[in-house]
């Protein structure tokens, strides 16, 4: 166990599986209290969140749809009142719908941009004045490296990961001021049940452009996020750090 966000009060978004899950075990392990935001928990978060707790930390779980602009702002405000401060936001929820342009619908479309990028949004917006109050925060987004390469197939994705990059750097500048950092990672092929449905031809077409030659652990990126969240990445903001295994240099 270290101390890296001793006593730090964490909203992890999608924190109930894959990568999100991973950035929560790794935030209790350096010492912070975890609120998850997720959409849907899947059957064993009971008995995770037993196993987190042991720990000595909280979690506490908030059944939310980030796309509803209202009730991300209603959960948030909550979650001050209860926690006393929001330290740390990672928008790590997130979902692809992939297919060619010319087979892509404008529902495909909508709800990528929606729940990637929009989402985003909401919460940044919903934790901004608290964050704002007191003089301190960390937001972390959890964008991709085919938003900084694009994809094909991946045309909504990649634009909704390129968006957070846009919105990563211009919160970034605007909340400067206030001593809130604000940074991106961009993961590339990490094993979870979101790359599981890749077929066999799409998964090695990542692997043959990964200098690495090998998909990297939802552990691997939360070691990074929790650097960034934490104090001593207090003078970096407004950057993209690719997880990749070399793909983007
Ligand atoms: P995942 O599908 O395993 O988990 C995503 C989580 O987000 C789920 O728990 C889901 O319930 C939640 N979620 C989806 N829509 C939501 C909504 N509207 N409101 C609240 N929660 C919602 O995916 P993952 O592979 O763990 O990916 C996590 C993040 O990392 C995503 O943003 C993804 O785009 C990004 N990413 C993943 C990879 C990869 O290779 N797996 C690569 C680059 C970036």
């Amino acid at each position: 166990m270290g101390s890296l966000l001793q006593d730090k009060i964490a909203i992890v978004t999608g924190g109930g599986r894959g990568i999100g899950r991973a950035i929560v075990t790794e935030f209790i392990n350096e010492g912070a209290d975890v609120i998850i935001f997720d959409k849907v928990f899947p059957e064993d978060i009971d008995s995770y969140v037993s196993e987190q707790t042991a720990k000595g930390r909280k979690v506490a779980l908030k059944t939310i749809d980030i796309t509803k602009t209202n009730e991300v702002q209603n959960i948030c405000d909550e979650v001050a009142k209860e926690f006393g401060r929001i330290d740390i936001l990672v928008n790590n929820a997130g979902i692809t719908r992939d297919k060619l342009m010319i087979r892509m619908s404008e529902e495909d479309w909508d709800a990528v941009l929606t729940v990637n990028l929009k989402g985003a949004f909401n919460t940044i917006k919903a934790v901004s004045r608290v964050m704002a109050k007191q003089r301190s925060g960390k937001i972390v987004n959890i964008s991709s490296v085919v938003g900084v390469m694009g994809n094909a197939g991946q045309t909504n994705y990649s634009a909704s990961k390129a968006g957070l990059i846009g919105l990563t750097k211009s919160v970034a500048k605007e909340f400067a001021g206030r001593n809130i950092n604000v940074n991106a990672v961009a993961p590339g092929f990490v094993e979870t049940e979101m790359t599981a449905t890749l077929s066999e031809e799409q998964k090695n077409a990542f692997l043959s452009i990964i200098p690495l030659k090998r998909p990297s652990k939802p552990e691997e990126v939360a070691g990074v996020v929790a650097f960034l969240s934490s104090d001593k990445a207090g003078y970096i903001t407004g950057q993209v750090l690719c997880i990749d295994g070399g793909m983007v240099m």
